[in-house]
């Protein structure tokens, strides 16, 4: 890495996605950001936005065979704009890679060994692992000779005591088979809950927080001193609240009904639990614009859905309140967490004796700032911190090259 090296591209490979940013560490400007979908179809599609030229977003559509043929157009895009992967100004490549089991538990420089381990992973993250490990792949092929650096979504949740990590099942299959409660969007619970001290004017190790990451996929975690103590996602990201299109806590009594009564196999429940439940198999929309609208027109289904995702909303803010014992602040952020006023108001209602009230005025604010919406009475912070994964990615791969 020469001296003048400041930039660090971050790559979030999907199954059938890649979305990138190049980031500028001297001061997190986005110099391009962008996305590839439907790789492996005909009617593939690369968004690219060249932020630092101050460029419109250009849009191409037509078959991208794989992730290869995918990072190669990433590539030909930054090139047209003087931001080509060949630039001595690029420091390091960041990926996110979703599942790092117990071993990874920080950002970390990949080798073959490391390749070896993620792949070794892939029973646990069979959806998320291998994708993970293709656009390392393809990114290595590209520049062999620039640091590759993985960022796991589990790590944070690294520090979760044995207690609250390990299941109530028999200790010797748990062991053989690595399960137990990893939990994922770790990145931005761990942005946010640091962003959350700093709106506090605090230092991370002073204050509790109960970070509440509600997007398609979401997730609550305690977060007490700077260190995760539990979060809701477990083995795998089902587990905990009800999602877009996930069912999180349910009787696992469920899955052996559906298999036994149901007839349905493995693969079908795993399908109906993962992509038809949650917020869409209650009643067919998994965007929180579309159910407040379908509510204010009397739907009752979607008034369902709704007071269902709520209800779980508060068991965790519950639960993690008495985990933590005394909460400064709860903050809410990703798609529904920064953008749904009704979801945080409903979530905090009636919450007064445990501290918490939200301020309607504060509460219907836009803006992409971290901001607080409790009342200047209120003991514990209300807050909407938007959330800055690949910014996180960045700053700890940067951290890491530099170290
Ligand atoms: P994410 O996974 O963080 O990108 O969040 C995506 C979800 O955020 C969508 O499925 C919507 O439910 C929700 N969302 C995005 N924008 C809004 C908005 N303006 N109001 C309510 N919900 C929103």
């Amino acid at each position: 890495m020469t001296a003048t090296a400041t930039r660090v591209l971050v790559l979030n490979s999907g199954s059938s996605s890649v979305k990138y940013q190049l980031i500028d560490m001297n001061d997190g400007t986005r110099l391009a950001v962008g996305l590839v979908e439907r790789i492996g179809e005909q009617t593939s599609r690369l968004a690219h936005t060249p932020l630092a030229a101050g460029g419109d977003k250009r849009e191409t559509e037509g078959a991208i065979a794989d992730h290869d043929a995918a990072l190669k157009a990433v590539a030909t895009e930054l090139a047209a704009d003087g931001l080509g992967l060949d630039s001595p100004q690029l420091a390091a490549i960041g990926h996110r890679v979703v599942h790092g089991g117990l071993k990874f538990t920080e950002p970390t420089v990949i080798d073959d060994a490391v390749l070896k381990e993620i792949e070794r992973l892939v029973p646990v993250a069979p959806l998320h692992n291998p994708a993970n490990l293709t656009g390392i792949r393809t990114a290595q092929a590209m520049r062999p000779d620039l640091p590759q650096v993985a960022v796991f979504d589990t790590a944070f949740h690294a520090t979760m005591p044995e207690y609250a990590a390990r299941y109530a099942i028999d200790v010797e299959t748990a062991d053989a088979h690595r399960i137990r409660r990893y939990g994922f969007h770790g990145t931005s619970h761990a942005y946010v809950s640091r962003k959350t001290a700093a709106l506090l004017g605090k230092d991370p190790s002073e204050v509790n927080v109960i970070v509440l990451h509600l997007g398609n996929g979401a997730s609550a975690s305690a977060v007490a001193g700077g260190r995760c103590v539990d979060t809701s996602m477990g083995l795998t990201p089902l587990e905990g609240l009800v999602m877009g299109t996930r069912s999180g806590d349910i009787d696992p009594a469920v899955t052996f009904h559906l298999k036994r009564v149901a007839g349905m196999s493995t693969d079908e429940i795993d399908v109906l639990l993962n992509k038809k439940s949650g917020l869409i198999g209650l009643c067919g929309d998994n965007d929180m614009r579309e159910i407040r609208r379908r509510i204010d027109e009397g739907d009752e289904r979607a008034r369902l859905a709704f007071d269902i995702y709520i209800h779980r909303l508060k068991k965790y803010i519950g639960a993690y309140s008495a985990v933590l014992g005394r909460v400064d602040a709860v903050a809410f952020t990703a798609g529904v967490g920064e953008n749904a006023a009704p979801v945080r108001e409903a979530a905090v209602a009636g919450l007064e004796e445990m501290g918490m009230a939200v301020d309607a005025s504060l509460n219907a604010v836009r803006s992409d700032e971290p901001r607080l919406i409790s009342p200047e009475y209120a003991r514990v912070a209300v807050a909407v911190v938007p959330t800055d994964e690949e910014l996180e990615i960045a700053q700890q791969t940067y951290a890491l090259v530099n170290a």
